[in-house]
């Protein structure tokens, strides 16, 4: 079994100590061992970042954005190199993970926009002689702590715009599916970063903590699951940081009486079941005003979950991989057990699925409950699997209530015909992404991701415009020259004009 190494200061480096076993999870086996970083690891990738800071920040941000432009190409040409490793790892299918890595590709080139992002603004003659600028500097050393579900896209979030802005970067992956993480890292070098501007640490909590704890790290980016958000966000602002900390998820679809309904199923079907549901932003909520609606639905869906192409990621043609770990795997099995004896009606069992030849992996069939109330657990937890909960109401009002109430806002989506119901769903909902006829409202790299309520804590969201606030600081610059030979007298009430 292989050891994936860290990345410090441009070096491979292993050690000894404790390490963690990575799965393939469509055969069930162990193929690579992981180093789970000490303190003192962790520290030799906040010094080589304080070592490259100073030449780093005064690279001129043309300089930085021509190794994103290189770092971008590399990118596309070793796609499926990248896609194989996530697939290996993660379970998604090769055609998914390709998906992933485009989508985070997107970053990169938004980043390549370095010299127009940071031109900063600029006012000449706010007074006699006086121009003002505000200027948007690095912070320092900033930290990712990424999960497991897009080991390639969330990543690629943070670091390019962070370290085009002039930041160094550390990024502490999942440790459930590191290789394509740190390939993509070695890619960046290879494109011509200088060494130590970013170091790949891999680690649990432990890891977590010392990037917590560090005073040099100025600002925290987290992904992940909203307990481990929350705390992030606790003890990072505790400490004066900057925290981002994006967490989990329970995304509603609405479809309303005069939705195109052929056209929604086909969108459900991708939103729920693509990655296994091991996606933030995917629909495991539908929400049906009126029981003509949900009839219609659950028929037409059956036939297509029970018809779901399901098998080892790496290979072609498929719907969907295994999850992640058998872990996860139980747990997404015993929602279903839950939700049977909270009685809501399972009306597609995936339970006890596998695959000829896969018989070890961690495979789930997708699954479909109806009847889903409020209360019952599968509907108030995020389950983060296979999993489509029907829930039926009598009106758009009952439906926007009912995801207004729920603690999580990540993404939601309207299917209708209706200009004024979609216009109504835009303005009042609680959700911090929507889409109107899109089931997967991911915002493009111009614009910013981030969910409300407990999917978000922190002000600013990720990557885009928000993205370029979250890693640099203002500083307002006022200036003046007074021409040669004037005289300004003292002046003891407060400047003004
Ligand atoms: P996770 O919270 O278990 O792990 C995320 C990261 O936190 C990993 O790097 C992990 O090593 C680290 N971590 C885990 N336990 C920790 C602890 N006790 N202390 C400090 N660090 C710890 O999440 P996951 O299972 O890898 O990913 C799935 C979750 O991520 C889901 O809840 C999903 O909704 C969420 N997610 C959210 C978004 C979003 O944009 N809102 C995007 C992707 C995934």
């Amino acid at each position: 079994m292989s050891v994936i190494p860290h990345l410090i200061n441009g070096e491979l480096v292993t050690e000894n100590g404790r390490a963690v076993d990575v799965f393939n999870p469509s055969t069930g086996q162990a193929i690579h061992k992981l180093p789970l970083a000490s303190q003192a690891t962790i520290q030799k990738a906040i010094d080589a970042a304080k070592a490259a800071f100073p030449a780093w920040r005064n690279t001129p941000p043309a300089k930085r954005a021509q190794v994103m432009f290189r770092f971008k190409q590399l990118l596309e040409q070793n796609e499926a190199r990248i896609s194989q490793l996530i697939s290996e790892e993660h379970g998604k299918t090769l055609e998914d993970a390709a998906g992933e890595l485009k989508r985070g590709i997107e970053n990169v080139e938004f980043a390549c926009a370095a010299p127009e992002i940071l031109k900063g603004e600029y006012s000449r003659n706010v007074g006699p002689n006086i121009d003002a600028w505000s200027d948007f500097q690095p912070l320092g050393i900033v930290a990712g702590i990424t999960p497991f579900n897009f080991p390639a896209m969330v990543p690629l979030w943070m670091y390019p715009l962070a370290i085009v802005c002039g930041n160094c970067f550390i990024l502490k992956p999942s440790e459930r599916d590191p290789s394509s993480t740190l390939l993509i890292a070695q890619l960046l070098l290879e494109a011509g970063l200088p060494k130590g501007v970013m170091s790949v640490v891999h680690g649990d909590k432990t890891a977590v903590d010392a990037l917590i704890e560090a005073p040099e790290v100025k600002a925290l980016s987290f992904v992940g699951s909203t307990p481990i958000a929350e705390y992030i966000y606790a003890e990072g602002t505790k400490r004066g940081k900057r925290v981002q900390a994006l967490g989990g998820a329970k995304n509603h679809a609405v479809l309303m009486p005069d939705a195109d309904l052929d056209n929604a199923v086909s969108a459900l079907m991708g939103a729920a079941y693509g990655s296994c549901g091991e996606r933030c932003m995917a629909i495991s909520v539908a929400v049906c005003v009126g029981d003509q609606v949900a009839d219609a639905l659950v028929a037409k869906l059956v036939p297509q979950i029970k018809a779901l192409k399901i098998g080892a990621g790496t290979s072609c043609g498929l719907d969907m991989g295994p999850l992640v770990t058998g872990q996860a795997r139980d747990k997404v099995s015993g929602y279903v057990d839950d939700g049977v004896a909270a009685g809501a009606t399972l009306v597609v069992d995936g339970r006890g699925f596998s695959v000829a030849g896969h018989e070890e992996g961690f495979f789930l069939g997708g699954c479909l409950f109806d009847n889903v109330t409020p209360e019952m657990r599968i509907y108030k937890e995020e389950i983060f699997g296979p999993v489509l909960c029907i829930v039926r109401v009598n009106s758009l009002e009952e439906a926007m209530q009912l995801i207004n109430d729920h603690e999580y806002g990540n993404g939601t989506c309207i299917f209708t015909r209706d200009g004024e119901a979609a216009r109504l769903f835009c303005d009042e909902i609680e959700v911090g992404m929507v889409g109107v006829n899109v089931p997967l409202p991911v915002p493009v790299a111009y614009h910013s991701f981030g969910g409300w309520k407990r999917s978000l804590f922190g002000d600013l969201h990720a990557y885009g415009p928000d993205g370029v606030r979250f890693y640099t600081r203002r500083k307002a610059i006022t200036q003046r020259w007074p021409q040669r030979a004037s005289h300004e007298a003292s002046q003891f009430a407060f400047p003004s004009l």
